[in-house]
């Protein structure tokens, strides 16, 4: 038994599947989940020291790596000054101007401590701000486990089958609207029917918890325009695409301006941290200016704070996003050759530094239905041949894959001689 077995068995005793937070558990792809004991740059390490090219990044975070020298000295100089003061800092002055510079849909912002509480802080302010109870949200989506949020979502909940959790009070659910992602049609259908009683629609402006898909031309557009006839606010969660497929997230990249944008992961470069924000006029909406409750003890730990800050600044310098697309554009084309010269259907999406990889006969995936039409049997052999090769994918087909400016040519060749072996023996 190696020690990750061990470990594993041990914490199924004390911790609920042996992990805090259910897709670590590997229900979806078998086997016992890797424990791991450091990681630099590009690599993970496990408690065996077998190393492990990265494309989870922490589910998205280290977008310039592990272990960034700027992030670590920031953090260090941080905690000499204090862990936590339960007020007012200066870093969480520095830390909003520049989130609302990067991203310009965003006048005002209020830090959380995870992207649930900032998308389900996005939805009680739309809901508060319009008067209004329904929520629209797309089928495949993931934004966090609140209770309005967790109706047919994706990511684990989709993993472990249970996208409508129990737990959830059918009376909230019920206002919840579940529509198709990237189907205009669906969004005109229920805004016909009731689009003056709903608050928001609350959408990832690329799929990334039903693998990696890209909104089609005119989706985003549409929600907005389809939200400015009813009078509706658009959310757009940005918690993994935020700073991520481009340095003003996906509402840069796709020019659409939302009301509302929620962010996570990249934003507290590795320490727990999340945000919401937007147009000045709803942000008001928030206690202590105005009537919507809000709030968190450790909201702007100026660890946090000092940790996102320096991930950001580190980020605006010029030509990262550049070169982490062409990474991502190197690898998935060298993967789609090695697939192809094995023989097996494959096909990938990509937008800046995420994207998905498909097990697939068809010709392109948008939507839901086309993913769940995926071969996820024939992802988990190439997951688990990959991480015997010392290549880490998300552990679940549902996942999108992340790259970092950390994967040097050396890490994307390993990975790409490695699909080589594995793709072979599908
Ligand atoms: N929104 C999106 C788009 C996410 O991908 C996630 C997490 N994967 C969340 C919200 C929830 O964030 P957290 O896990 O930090 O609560």
């Amino acid at each position: 038994m190696n020690r990750s077995e061990s470990l594993f068995n041990e914490a199924q005793r004390y911790i609920p599947g042996g992990v805090n937070s259910p897709v670590r558990a590997f229900k979806a792809v078998g086997g016992t989940p890797v424990f791991f004991k450091k990681a630099q740059g590009a690599y993970l390490y496990d408690v065996d020291d077998k190393a492990y090219v990265d494309y989870v990044g922490s589910w998205g975070p280290m977008l310039l790596g592990h272990n960034h020298p700027d992030i670590l000295a920031a953090v260090k100089e941080s905690i000499e000054l204090g862990l936590s003061f339960g007020a007012p800092t200066a870093i969480e002055v520095e830390m909003a101007r520049k989130v609302c510079e990067l991203v310009p849909s965003m006048e005002m912002v209020r830090m959380v401590n995870s992207g649930t509480e900032a998308t389900m802080s996005a939805i009680r302010l739309a809901r508060g701000f319009t008067g209004r109870d329904k929520i629209v949200k797309f089928e495949g989506c993931y934004h966090g486990h609140s209770d309005s949020l967790l109706v047919k979502a994706g990511s684990g909940a989709l993993t472990l089958g249970i996208p409508n959790s129990p737990g959830v009070p059918a009376a909230l659910a019920e206002h919840t609207i579940t529509l198709n992602y990237n189907d205009m049609d669906s969004v005109h259908q229920a805004f016909s029917e009731v689009g003056e009683q709903i608050a928001c629609i609350i959408v990832e402006p690329v799929a990334g918890n039903m693998n990696c898909i890209p909104p089609v031309p005119g989706f985003l557009e549409g929600l907005r325009s389809v939200c400015d006839q009813y009078g509706s606010l658009l959310i757009f969660d940005e918690v993994m695409t935020g700073f991520r497929v481009a340095l003003g997230g996906a509402q840069q990249h796709y020019n659409i301006q939302p009301d509302l944008t929620t962010l996570g992961k990249i934003i507290g470069g590795g320490m727990p941290v999340g945000a919401f924000g937007g147009r000045r006029e709803v942000m008001q909406h928030i206690a202590p200016l105005g009537p919507v409750y809000q709030a968190g003890t450790l909201s702007g730990n100026p660890i946090a704070m000092s940790a996102g800050l320096a991930m950001l600044n580190a980020l605006s310098a010029p030509g990262i996003h550049e070169q982490i697309t062409a990474k991502t554009a190197y690898l998935t084309a060298g993967l789609r050759e090695r697939a192809s010269a094995a023989g097996v259907a494959f096909l990938t999406n990509e937008v800046g530094g995420m994207f998905g990889l498909f097990f697939t006969e068809q010709q392109q995936v948008n939507r839901y239905s086309e993913v769940m039409a995926c071969d996820k049997e024939r992802f988990n052999h190439f997951f688990h041949g990959m991480l015997n090769e010392g290549v880490y994918l998300a552990p679940a087909f549902y996942e999108a894959c992340f790259m970092s400016l950390a994967h040097d040519d050396q890490a994307l060749q390993h990975t790409l001689d490695a699909a080589e072996r594995v793709m072979a023996k599908l």
